[in-house]
């Protein structure tokens, strides 16, 4: 039976210094949740703690409705997979998927149709027999896998399980995964700083910063709408223009004045006049015959698109991709252009705290 998580408020310390901080997270049933953030920012940490290899100092994890914090590690009805693999080198791949279940003591013949099953699951049945030796880096993750959900854990934790897998098997091995998890429906909580990945797999995000998190989210709802300029930088590639918040307009909305005396009127949530930082991916940018200007530095062609770093007017570089599919032509280093943009899509941060002022 797959459970919800509710971690209230925990907190981890290693001597002083504070790894998780007042931390709170809402996990749903046959959810697929991510802990994304960039190295040290203690994803590890947390998944640890909710697997019961570290110790909680302070708050609550619950399964269910049960707290966890005091229960054993190989009491908490978990599945675990690491980047490492962690399979058993001299027993073969049916071995290794059948050894939780004969820990569990579960019947013979019970234990040979669910070894069966999950490796059809995993698509490497034919390979049953064979020792990890004999098996690639993508099948060994698969007996991994395999191995983690057989004995129908409540939770699957996994921490960076597809890092020491090369780039296109990590893509062909994250779409397994998913599907395994759907099919399953174990609720699955899944450590990456891969950013790109945790778009592709999650069904939720949480977006974590030296032990705190800065916004959890859909995968669409994280990359339009970042919650501050930190979330707005992590996840896919973001321009920052410093500009200036002059008037409040009725309809909430604002004139934003950047650049050498440019304006626009975008949409704001929160009133607000002052320091702004105009937040822009490089594809919602356009050549046009008005806007900011700028030179082009390099062109990059890059397949569907042409990914162009311009100097603009107030002396800093931003990006925009140009999509091949919408022109037939590449422009030329030195090239001088105009560039806009729809306010209503780009984003508005305060320049001291950092927070979204647009959504
Ligand atoms: P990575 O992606 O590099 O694995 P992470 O986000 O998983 O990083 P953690 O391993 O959770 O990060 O580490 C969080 C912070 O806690 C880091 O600053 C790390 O140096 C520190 N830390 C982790 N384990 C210990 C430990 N056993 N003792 C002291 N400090 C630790």
């Amino acid at each position: 039976m797959s459970h919800n998580v509710v971690i209230k408020d925990v907190e981890k310390k290693y001597g002083d210094f504070i790894a998780i901080r007042d931390l709170s997270l809402d996990i749903k049933k046959g959810e697929f949740f991510t802990l994304l953030g960039p190295s040290g920012c203690g994803k590890t940490t947390l998944l640890r703690m909710i697997a019961g290899f570290n110790s909680i100092e302070d708050g609550q994890i619950l399964f269910g409705d049960k707290v966890i914090n005091k229960v054993e590690a190989h009491k908490r009805d978990i599945g675990m997979v690491f980047q490492n693999y962690a399979i058993f080198p001299h027993l073969t791949v049916y071995e290794n998927v059948a050894y939780g279940l004969k820990a569990k003591k579960v019947p013979k013949n019970e234990i040979a149709s669910r070894v069966e099953k999950a490796l059809e699951l995993v698509q490497i049945a034919q390979l049953k027999d064979r020792k990890p030796s004999e098996l690639s880096g993508g099948q060994q993750q698969r007996v991994a896998l395999a191995r983690a959900f057989v004995i129908e854990p409540g939770i699957l934790l996994m921490d960076e399980p597809l890092s020491n897998l090369d780039a296109k098997l990590r893509v062909q091995m994250r779409t397994v995964i998913r599907k395994l998890q759907k099919t399953v429906g174990i609720t699955t909580i899944y450590v990456t700083h891969d950013q790109e990945e945790a778009l592709a797999i999650s069904d939720r995000i949480a977006i974590m910063k030296s032990g705190d998190i800065m916004q959890v989210g859909r995968p669409e709802e994280i990359y339009k709408k970042p919650a501050n300029i930190f979330v707005a930088g992590f996840i896919g590639t973001s321009n920052f223009i410093n500009g200036e918040i002059t008037k409040v307009l009725p309809n909430n909305t604002a004139e934003v004045r950047f650049g050498n005396d440019s304006t626009f009127i975008a949409p704001i949530k929160k009133d607000y006049t002052g320091k702004v930082i105009i937040s822009a991916r490089p594809e919602q940018l356009i050549f046009s015959d008005e806007g900011i200007q700028g030179k082009i530095t390099i062109s990059t062609f890059l397949g569907d698109f042409v990914n162009y770093e311009i100097e603009i007017d107030n002396g800093q570089t931003i990006e925009l991709n140009e999509y091949t599919k919408d022109t037939d032509t590449v422009k030329a280093n030195g090239e001088k252009v105009r560039i806009s943009f729809n306010p209503s899509k780009i984003g508005l941060y305060n320049a001291d705290t950092e927070e979204a002022l647009s959504w």
